[in-house]
């Protein structure tokens, strides 16, 4: 049964290579050439949220790293290479914090069961929770309560990746990197710009008092 179900993946595997060839004569061998992508996608590992379909772009175009509750924790080496790879290297110029409503790995954070490894992981959503448990706790109902804990969430990703050295520095050089906070909705299938981007975090705070500057909402055009 498991075998049949690979054959079924590797004939859709050919299938969609002939839907882009006819598409697109040159795709597999300009791909092969050159990755530049602008945007660095840091989302969650939910199936239900593939990074490219949602916003409509090829390969090539969205560069991904996704881990369960779409975290950016300052110690963990495999989102910092991707960071460190997608600013340095790829130039990258809009980063964003994808979460999700529905998210269970947020749920799992503050749901009190024992879960092993996964626990450990999630201990910084607990954080967030406990800054923001007032506000949180008055909210009645448990999903709408979980629901704003992901933006919460997506909100201070956006941080953890503005005050990395890899894109202060870049801020510094004079780069072109914004870095954004979106939920995604399960439901319907559509995104929300929380309205958190940051630009020159740092960099921007030697020059006015207020260090998070708001922008206007980037469009993905
Ligand atoms: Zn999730």
């Amino acid at each position: 049964m498991g075998a049949s179900m690979l054959d079924h993946l590797k004939a859709n595997n050919r299938a969609w290579v002939e839907r882009m060839v006819s598409a697109d004569p040159d795709f597999f061998r300009r791909l092969e050439g050159q990755q530049t992508p602008e945007y660095l996608w840091i989302g969650c590992s939910d199936s239900r949220v593939p990074a490219n379909e949602i916003v409509g772009i090829d390969p090539g175009e969205l560069f991904v790293h996704r881990n369960v509750a779409n975290l950016a924790p300052p110690q963990d080496a495999n989102y910092l290479s991707v960071l460190q790879f997608a600013v340095e290297v790829l130039k990258v110029k809009h980063i964003m914090v994808v979460g999700h409503y529905g998210c269970s790995g947020v749920s799992a954070a503050v749901d009190g069961k024992r879960r092993g490894l996964v626990d450990h992981w999630l201990h910084p959503i607990r954080e967030v929770y406990h800054e923001h448990h007032d506000a949180l706790d008055a909210i009645p109902d448990w999903s709408a309560r979980l629901d704003s804990l992901c933006e919460l969430n997506v909100i201070r990703q956006v941080r953890n990746v503005a005050s990395d050295v890899f894109v202060q520095e870049a801020w510094a050089r004079g780069q072109d990197l914004r870095v954004h906070g979106w939920v995604y909705s399960l439901a319907n299938g559509l995104v929300t710009d929380l309205d958190v981007t940051i630009e020159r975090l740092g960099y921007q705070r030697k020059l006015a008092p207020d260090p998070q500057v708001k922008t206007e909402v980037n469009r993905l055009d």
